[in-house]
């Protein structure tokens, strides 16, 4: 792909305010680049891509999107690699699971053109804005919202589609400690927790601002009905490593079906180690850290890669997990991810895209 099939106009900014940012501390989201992708959906087609200046939008007090929720998103990343090129990872998968999303949400779909061709333009117009520096990258949120000025409840007949991106560092500090959440729920089945709308954050942010005065950075989910299985942790999927085997929930309507999650999954088919993709109990787990079976527990996902954890707590126990070693899968994983996105390993799998 390398430009747009389709009608694009494309405004630059006056004043660019690259010069402005440290690089050397980006943090996670709170510096935006140059540009932004806008397409609008009326009249039963998306119209009018154009990509402009970064800048604040202008919506009625009555967009549906404020009251009802109809919102989703995606997260993905742009990376540089040392021959000075640009890499995006997987992103025909962020597009098919925009889709998805939408379905669930009554919200129309996105044609690959649009999608992809608004992506890459922008990727491009805005390339000097992609970090460099080890564990950073161009973070991209492509997302949807129902723009209707109409509060009766009821799917908005027009929508606005926007690409945004802006360079950033690691998720996490520091290795996380996460509470296994047995009261609080984030989806259960039938629910939206399969699909990745705006809701679903807001719904956590109380169970995890409690978590966090107990000294927890992250939640993992269990299921809604036994609260006895682990689904996952909110922004990441979560992975076990015991008895040589790579052990993750499996992906069903409650849980989100991540990219990363399934790019470890691959490599570990590929390395020849044992996959499990099932139900795992959350005393399947403690077990298996009290008998010292446990060698790791990461999450994967756009934001944060692969974050080993560092500690889990259950039932006011906090169960501190071993060290990860060099030769250890989660650490591996994490190292070769990281060369692949980066275009330092052969892209074996196809993954990758450069622009
Ligand atoms: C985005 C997200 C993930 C991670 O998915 P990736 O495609 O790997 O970035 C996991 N869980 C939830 C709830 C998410 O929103």
């Amino acid at each position: 792909m390398t430009a747009a099939t389709f009608p694009l106009e494309i405004t630059q900014t006056k004043r660019s305010g690259l010069q402005e940012v440290d690089f050397n501390n980006l943090g996670f989201g709170r510096i935006m680049s140059d540009h932004m992708f806008v397409a609008d959906y009326d009249n039963g087609q998306w119209q009018n891509s154009r990509i402009v200046p970064y800048g604040d939008l202008s919506l009625s007090p009555a967009t549906a999107a404020l009251h009802y929720g109809q919102a989703i998103f995606e997260g993905m990343k742009a990376y540089r690699t040392q021959e000075g090129d640009t890499l995006l990872f997987r992103a025909l998968d962020n597009w098919n699971r925009l889709n998805k999303s939408a379905e669930r949400m009554c919200m129309p779909t996105i044609p690959e053109e649009i999608f992809m061709g608004g992506l890459t333009e922008l990727i491009r117009l805005d390339s000097d804005w992609i970090p460099s520096a080890e564990g950073c990258a161009l973070y991209i949120r492509p997302f949807m919202f129902a723009t209707d000025p109409f509060i009766g409840v009821k799917p908005s007949d027009t929508f606005s589609f926007i690409i945004f991106t802006g360079p950033v560092a690691a998720y996490f500090a520091k290795p996380p400690r996460v509470k296994i959440e047995t009261h609080f729920i984030r989806s259960a089945e039938g629910g939206v927790g399969g699909a990745k709308c705006a809701g679903n954050y807001a719904g956590s942010l109380y169970p995890a601002k409690l978590a966090q005065q107990e000294g927890y950075d992250q939640l993992i989910w269990t299921d809604a009905r036994e609260h006895a299985y682990i689904e996952e942790s909110g922004a990441m999927n979560v992975m076990f490593v015991m008895d040589g085997k790579l052990v993750t929930p499996f992906v069903s309507d409650t849980t989100l079906d991540g990219i990363t999650r399934k790019t470890i999954v691959a490599i570990a088919h590929h390395w020849g180690i044992p996959v499990e993709e099932r139900k795992i109990s959350v005393d399947e787990i403690i077990k298996a850290i009290k008998e010292g079976q446990l060698e790791s527990a990461f999450g994967s996902g756009t934001a944060a890669v692969v974050s080993h954890i560092e500690a889990i707590g259950f039932k006011g126990v906090d169960y501190e997990l071993p060290a990860v070693k060099k030769d250890s899968f989660a650490q591996k994983v994490k190292d070769y991810l990281g060369d692949i996105y980066t275009g330092k390993a052969e892209d074996i799998f196809g993954w990758t895209l450069k622009i």
